[in-house]
């Protein structure tokens, strides 16, 4: 089988901007041929529910891939949440020659579900994580108190799908950028300078 041929990442390395990155049939046949191998390693089956998705649906077509419908195929790449154990884990990640990276291929996967299918609007609100901080910290209190309010939980779930038993972090009143402008201190010395890389979680919450 011609991996290039098949439009995966070793034709592009995760390039958005290539034409393929968003070809369904590109999509599919990467990740059956990524499937092909995990079906017979399995090292990463506790790992998340991706794995167990994916060997369930393997085994109910006989070991064949190839006999995997849309929804199978997809719904293991719908389970990632993206944590990188198995990215980390993984001896077949590039530069093997197998070059296995199920997180980037979930990623492609969802960008093309974003772009080809109508994203729900948790999603959409959910994603621009730095539009949901600004506008919640100037009312972190209000927010903190709804979010811990059951009958504000159950509405949320029933708009936004957003289970009620989820724990929400907590939204902080001042964003770390703004404290951290205020209470940096410099000291003396050549030791240069230091990255800080927070979050948007460290950020807002
Ligand atoms: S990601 Fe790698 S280690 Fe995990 S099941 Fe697939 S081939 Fe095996
Ligand atoms: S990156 Fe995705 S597929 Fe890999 S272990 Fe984490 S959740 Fe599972």
């Amino acid at each position: 089988m011609n991996e290039l041929a098949l439009g995966g990442v070793k034709d592009f390395e995760f390039n958005i901007k290539d034409p393929k990155f968003l070809d369904e049939q590109a999509l599919w046949e990467e990740a059956k041929r990524v499937y092909s191998k995990c079906k017979d390693c399995r090292m990463c089956v506790t790992y998340c529910p991706s794995f167990p998705a994916l060997f369930d649906a393997v085994d109910r077509h006989e070991d064949d891939v190839e006999k995997l419908s849309k929804e199978e195929l997809a719904l293991p790449l719908e389970l990632c949440f993206h944590c990188k154990q198995c990215y980390f884990k993984c001896p077949y990640t590039p530069p093997h020659e197998w070059r296995i990276d199920f997180p980037h291929l979930s990623l492609r996967y969802k960008v093309w579900k974003f772009k080809n299918k109508s994203a729900k609007m948790t999603d959409r609100i959910m994603l621009n994580t730095d539009l949901v901080g600004k506008l919640s910290v100037p009312l972190a209190p209000v927010v903190n108190k709804l979010n811990s309010t059951p009958t504000f939980r159950v509405v949320v779930e029933k708009v936004m799908g957003i289970d009620r038993r989820a724990k929400l972090p907590p939204i902080n009143p001042e964003t770390f950028v703004s404290w951290f402008k205020k209470n940096r201190k410099l000291v003396e010395g050549k030791n240069g300078k230091v990255a800080l890389f927070y979050t948007c979680l460290l950020n807002y919450n």
